[in-house]
């Protein structure tokens, strides 16, 4: 068995496998697709100490640090299942099975899609899901967030700060964010709130997002917006439900629930990154958390007793 296995390949699961291995201690590592979701990115501009990066750039380095110690990489492999009986036992889904005394869950998340014509056609061409990451890039120009919840009103609050103007598209009749924050995204005379509007298609051409269409739910008609950008804020889902059947504590979002060391519900399992309880999803905030679950997992191999 191994002392120490990480589920996932992204900034977290990296960093957690090379703080481990840096330790002396039998450390693995399974992904399905190494990079996580760096891979799906363009420009990085906050990755600090790095003025600017591009994902698959910070990918194949993230790739070879831990290839410079001598951690067992598996990649191309999902797991299916996680159980515990006196090690972390893990299912893959080719039929395989791997097992460890400590395991460091970093399998990340993805953002909800609209799913309509035109967003994946145009993602990081004007369709982009992360405000704090591409916010900067639409400095001046007219763009949409869609999704009227606290992260769709952030995200307006904060772009208004940006960009020349905000329109807000919420599906439903009211928005669904926190008081506090409607009433402050009102008060900005550069965000326009539309309720009832079903995004139909984000529009381009060719190169790059020119506007969207959407349906006015009450009236019926169809209408088009200009727009540089479109922020899809409609939720982050993590890559939790392979852990359904496996008691580990998640919250109701299908986070991994974690304590300040990484450490989950279950002995010997930590947990880092996008797919847990951690405040704000970020690179430079997993790669500190897969350290820290790393760390917190070998404090609990020296404590737990070797047969
Ligand atoms: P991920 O990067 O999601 O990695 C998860 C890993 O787990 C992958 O290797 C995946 O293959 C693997 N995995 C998942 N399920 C399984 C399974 N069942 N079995 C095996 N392996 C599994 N952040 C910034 O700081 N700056 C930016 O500019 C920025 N831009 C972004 C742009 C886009 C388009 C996106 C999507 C995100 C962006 N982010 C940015 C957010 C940042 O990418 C994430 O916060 C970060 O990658 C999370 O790292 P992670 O290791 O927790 O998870």
């Amino acid at each position: 068995p191994y002392d120490l296995l990480v589920v996932g390949g992204g900034p977290a699961g990296a960093a957690a496998a090379i703080y481990a291995a840096r330790k002396g201690i039998r450390t693995g590592l399974v992904a399905e697709r190494f990079g996580g979701q760096v891979m799906d990115t363009v420009g990085i501009e906050n990755f600090i100490s790095v003025p600017y990066t591009e994902g698959p750039k910070l990918a194949a380095s993230l790739e070879q640090h831990v290839k410079e110690y001598g951690v067992d990489i598996i990649t191309d492999q999902r797991v299916a299942t996680l159980s515990r009986d006196k090690l972390v036992e893990l299912e893959l889904h080719s039929g395989a099975s791997l097992s460890s005394r400590s395991v460091v869950l970093a399998t990340g998340a993805r953002w909800r899609e609209l799913g309509v014509p035109g967003e994946a056609e145009y993602r990081t061409r004007g369709v982009a899901y992360c405000p704090h990451c591409d916010g900067p890039f639409f400095k001046g120009k007219h763009v949409a967030v869609i999704g009227g919840g606290n992260s769709g009103i952030e995200a307006a609050i904060d772009l208004a700060g940006i960009v020349k103007h905000v329109t807000v598209l919420e599906f439903a009749d009211t928005l669904r964010a926190d008081d506090v924050l409607v009433r402050k995204a009102r008060s900005m005379d550069n965000i326009d709130i539309v309720v009832s509007a079903q995004t139909s298609e984000i529009l381009g051409d060719g190169s790059k997002v020119t506007g969207l269409a959407y349906t006015d739910r009450t009236s019926g008609a169809s209408k088009q917006l200009e727009l540089a950008g479109v922020f899809v804020q409609i939720g982050l889902v993590p890559n939790t439900e392979f852990l359904k059947d496996s008691g580990l504590e998640m919250n109701r979002m299908g986070e991994i629930v974690i304590d300040g060391r990484g450490a989950t519900s279950m002995p010997g399992v930590y947990a880092a990154g996008d797919a847990t309880t951690v405040p704000y999803k970020q690179i430079v905030i997993s790669m500190g958390a897969g350290a820290t679950a790393a760390l917190g997992a070998f404090d609990y191999l020296i404590r737990s007793s070797v047969d």
